[in-house]
């Protein structure tokens, strides 16, 4: 097969090679295995026309028949045991190539599961699935095509060239001298090939272009309203007709490569035959060796062929490993440092204080890997908008602290700071007096527990999306859970109870419902601390008050960082932080706030005149 010339052109990091080593190392046996039956058959290729010439010389021209039978059923042994080899390579070179498939796989998906949020806000999921499939079995194919052809095509190639110079060394240097003639066409031809394939691949997108903008509705409207159906079929059959053309110039060259490479097969074997039938008349060379000769030379084409495409295999081989390995080296902005101790998660419940805390979002280039970015991320934000600035609080042991404000203050923002989602740019924040950035990750995810608006749900068991925060939770656990979280009832209501499959194919609760669910997920983890953004998609009265009861029961006894968007949830907040453009802008209990006027008054006094019409 013939692939893009420009593969070949592709520049691959220093130590790409080096860093494929230890892969490779992994399957040392299998790959020891592959080397045995390569050499097995390449070995058997070399020592058949041996076996042929024997046959001639030593057994059919002097007459003993013993030496006939032997050899013959010697050929017939032999073949069975090259049947053997092959077979193996192909196997083993299979259970290679998907092993390190799986290798690079669960290598990416691991580190990049570890990449912070930044990362996959900006990332095209697409791009990045594409380096974990297409990539990952580019490398693999090539290393497996590596593996089981070149290896035997350079053993093959060799060996025989090896025995045919021990048989007769003149008719082998007269048949290599033929090899330019071969191998010159043959690479002119290549890369006319080359292009045309490109070309080709280029006027099919065109014209695979035009045939969907074409032929979608928004377009087909657009044609009907503005365009003259006379020239939109001419321009395509412009482009059909083009495609055409490479077409039929991409068959001609290729049959032509077949041809020349049979022609020169042909002269070469007259050659040999030529030399060879004179120098065995001469009584030089007997006629079994001229026999062998033919065959192997006609051993020695298939493996030169496949040298001239042995640089794109090797070359599209590095450039998947390459693409695989820059994920690899995406560095985690967020990382567990070092010394990191592990927060104590037993005990009362530790504060949260916000020291000095000034952020902004990653800008673009900021989070790795820039040829994973979306395009669009960060041109229509300005990257060093300072999002909040120089915010410091105290959200006290077991209390309830409430986040308002208008929508974009950067509330959520705050919220984020506390499980680590991201790290302010400058400022602490500290969790008992300890710097989150000191604690270990694992630790960290004990301590903090969030709910957060829209909270998502995997596509699968309500029991299987519980038992993701305690995996030992028992039957009895869950039920506990989902009744203190006001879910239960519901739940129990569903034909399959527990083991109803939801999410975004499954069964869908509203809503209320969903954030009910991710309470009782909380309570199973049964954090110290509590991050919760509360649902503000309308809830009807009822779910309302259930959200209510299930709140007391989440927050009670924890410290809390709750964003409000119905201000009547925290009239009994122990602080209230009213925040907007990033700043702490009023704080105090609802009490102090309302009789101090300003934003908070307003926004209570909009919504309960809101309540009172609506
Ligand atoms: P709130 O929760 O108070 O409504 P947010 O904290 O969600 O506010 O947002 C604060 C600001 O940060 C907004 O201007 C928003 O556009 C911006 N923002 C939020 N998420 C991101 C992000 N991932 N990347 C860049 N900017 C963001």
């Amino acid at each position: 097969m013939l692939r893009d010339e420009s593969i070949t052109r592709q520049r691959i990091r220093p130590g790409t090679v080096r860093r494929i080593v230890p892969y490779a190392l992994r399957h040392r046996w299998p790959l020891a295995a592959l080397l045995a039956a390569t050499g097995v058959d390449a070995v058997i290729t070399a020592a058949n026309p041996l076996i042929l010439k024997g046959l001639i010389d030593d057994g059919i021209t002097p007459g003993r028949m013993p030496v006939v039978v032997w050899l013959s059923l010697s050929i017939a042994g032999l073949a069975l045991v090259d049947a053997a080899a092959v077979f193996a390579q192909t196997w083993v070179s299979g259970r290679v190539g998907q092993g390190l498939v799986y290798d690079l796989r669960t290598t990416a998906f691991d580190h990049v599961q570890r990449q912070p949020l930044a990362f996959f806000t900006r990332a095209r999921t697409g791009s990045l699935v594409s380096r974990l499939n297409t990539d990952v079995v580019g490398a693999q194919q090539a290393v497996t095509s590596l593996l089981s052809q070149t290896l035997s095509t350079l053993l093959t190639l060799t060996l025989v060239l090896a025995t045919m110079f021990y048989l007769s060394w003149q008719i082998t240097l007269a048949a290599l001298a033929m090899v330019p003639f071969f191998l010159l066409p043959a690479k002119a031809i290549g890369r006319r090939l080359q292009r045309l394939t490109r070309e080709g691949m280029q006027q099919d997108a065109e014209m695979g272009t035009m045939m969907s903008e074409r032929f979608n509705v928004a377009g087909a409207m657009l044609a009907k309203l503005y365009g003259r159906p006379e020239e939109e079929s001419a321009e395509f059959a412009g482009r059909a007709g083009r495609v055409r053309d490479v077409a039929v110039a991409t068959g001609v060259y290729g049959r032509m490569f077949v041809i020349i490479v049979s022609v020169l097969t042909a002269l070469t074997t007259a050659l040999v035959y030529g030399v060879g039938g004179g120098l065995a008349i001469a009584g030089t060379l007997q006629l079994g060796t001229l026999v062998a000769m033919v065959t192997l030379l006609l051993r020695l084409y298939g493996p030169i062929n496949q040298l001239t495409n042995m640089q794109i295999n090797v070359m599209t081989a590095l450039v998947s490993f390459d693409r695989v390995f820059e994920v690899l080296d995406l560095e985690p902005l967020i990382a567990e440092r070092p010394d990191a101790r592990p927060a104590a998660v037993a005990g009362p419940a530790p504060d949260i204080e916000f020291d000095g805390i000034s952020f902004h979002y990653p800008g673009r280039g900021e989070v790795g890997l820039a040829s994973l970015e979306s395009p669009t991320a960060g041109v229509e934000r300005n990257d060093a908008v300072p999002i909040l600035n120089e915010i410091s609080f105290r959200a006290p042991a077991g209390r309830l602290t409430a986040l308002v404000g208008p929508s974009g203050a950067g509330k959520t923002t705050i919220t984020h700071l506390v499980p680590r989602l991201y790290d302010p740019t400058a400022g602490t924040v500290r969790i008992g007096g300890q710097d989150v950035r000191d604690l270990t990750m694992a630790s960290l995810r004990d301590t903090v527990g969030v709910v957060s608006q829209d909270a998502h749900l995997f596509h699968d068991t309500i029991r299987a999306n519980l038992t993701y925060a305690r995996p030992d939770a028992t039957e009895r656990d869950l039920i506990e859970a989902c009744e203190a979280a006001r879910i239960w009832d519901t739940i129990e209501a569903l034909p399959n109870g527990l083991d109803t499959v939801v999410g975004d194919r499954g069964y869908r609760f509203s809503g209320g419902e969903k954030q009910r669910v991710a309470m009782a997920r909380l309570l199973l983890k049964s954090p110290p601390i509590v991050v919760l953004d509360e649902a503000t998609a309308h809830l009807d009265a009822e779910s309302e008050a259930a959200i209510q009861r299930a709140l007391k029961t989440v927050l009670a006894g924890r410290t809390s960082l709750v964003i409000a968007h119905r201000l009547s949830t925290i009239r009994d907040a122990d602080q209230i932080l009213v925040i907007e453009g990033g700043r702490v802008l009023q704080r105090g209990t609802h009490e102090e706030l309302l009789s101090a006027g300003g934003l908070y008054a307003e926004l209570y006094r909009t919504q309960l005149a809101d309540q009172a019409t609506g």
